[in-house]
């Protein structure tokens, strides 16, 4: 008796392990805006030497050259990212031969999946841009914000509020929005029923961590992961430390740690939930870094640390690429940004 229960539960459990391999594969991309890999070590030193990055077996290393230039800026690399081409500097979802592309979560969406997308930074700047629109150059805040509401994005948080209803053409985009519900703070987030929410966390670009940004990255992203779990459909999800950069541009060392601490614990749940759901992919990179960052001096008891500045603004060396969970193996060794997209279109089996 006691045998033939094991065995049905053997099998139960089998069949359900069966069931999760050919579970359609949710994918959460993280991108640390400017966080190279001394950027990592002055966040993980800040942080007690300890990083949520320890928690990925698989590294590798991302290429992040612009067409022409050997330096890139974050247009560029995140088309290169979330579209699979190298384009110039500046522009958003075209290729350099002026070619409209189609992003990674617009190729989900095609295919069933729901999305989201969400950044500390305004919700039309330029990384989670490159996930929704095709624009000449990254600086036409409210002609992005009028390809953002008519995306497919299902769940979004992120800055940049002005550039819906403060615009030129006077019109309301907010009450455009198809199908969203435009929440005004988490709770009401949490609370929402509906398929589609969005929240616009500032009118303009959200303020530093230092200087009291709401709400936290992590809560964020569970929010947003807890409505993206609730459906039946698999989920690509893109979230932005996007203010690691900012810290960089300022070469303010207490700047890049904090925004590197915040995104540090956003990437640690992303990893929980892959843990927890062997149907995900975790990816987490940056698209260049920026500060010609060196650590030049520093003691083990505080970790406190010098820093060093090379540029006030991005330098070419290689970003690392850390991945978890379901075809993460795909992830490993040197390769152009531009692979990032067709490894993650692969890992779904969409190549
Ligand atoms: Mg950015
Ligand atoms: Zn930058």
């Amino acid at each position: 008796m006691k045998k033939t229960l094991f065995i049905l539960f053997l099998s139960l459990t089998i069949g359900r392990a069966q069931q999760n391999q050919d579970a359609p594969l949710n994918i959460i991309f993280l991108i640390g805006d400017g966080m190279g890999l001394s950027q990592i070590s002055a966040g993980m030193y800040s942080n007690n030497n300890q990083t949520a990055l320890e928690g990925f077996p698989v590294i590798g290393l991302s290429k992040t050259q612009a067409v022409k230039n050997l330096v890139t800026d974050s247009a560029a690399s995140g088309t290169a990212m979330a579209c699979g081409e190298k384009t110039f500097n500046g522009v958003i979802g075209i290729s350099a031969k002026n070619k409209k592309l189609k992003s990674i979560l617009e190729i989900c969406e095609d295919n069933g999946y729901n999305s989201g997308l969400i950044s500390t930074s305004s919700i039309v700047h330029a990384t989670p841009a490159s996930f929704y629109a095709n624009v000449i150059s990254r600086k036409k805040y409210e002609d992005i914000a009028l390809e953002f509401i008519e995306s497919e994005v299902d769940y979004f948080i992120g800055g940049g509020k002005n550039f819906f209803i403060k615009r030129k053409d006077n019109r309301n985009l907010i009450k455009e929005m198809n199908g969203i519900e435009v929440v005004k703070n988490l709770k009401a987030f949490q609370k929402s029923d509906a398929q589609k929410i969005g929240f616009l966390t500032y009118d303009e670009e959200p303020p530093s961590l230092n200087e009291g940004r709401q709400p936290p990255l992590d809560a964020s992203l569970s929010a947003v992961l807890s409505k993206l779990d609730s459906r039946a459909e698999p989920f690509f999800l893109m979230v932005e430390g996007s203010q690691i950069d900012w810290g960089g541009h300022a070469n303010d060392i207490d700047y890049i740690t904090s925004e590197f601490r915040e995104f540090d614990k956003a990437i640690a749940l992303a990893l929980d939930y892959a843990k927890n759901n062997s149907n995900t992919l975790v990816v987490v990179t940056a698209d260049h870094e920026t500060g010609g960052l060196a650590i030049i001096k520093g003691e083990t008891e505080t970790f406190e640390m010098e820093a060093s500045f090379n540029t006030p603004g991005h330098s070419a060396t290689m970003v690392p690429v850390f991945s978890f969970g379901k075809s993460s193996e795909l992830f490993a060794g040197i390769y152009e940004n531009t692979q990032i997209f067709h490894k993650m279109l692969e890992a779904i089996g969409l190549n």
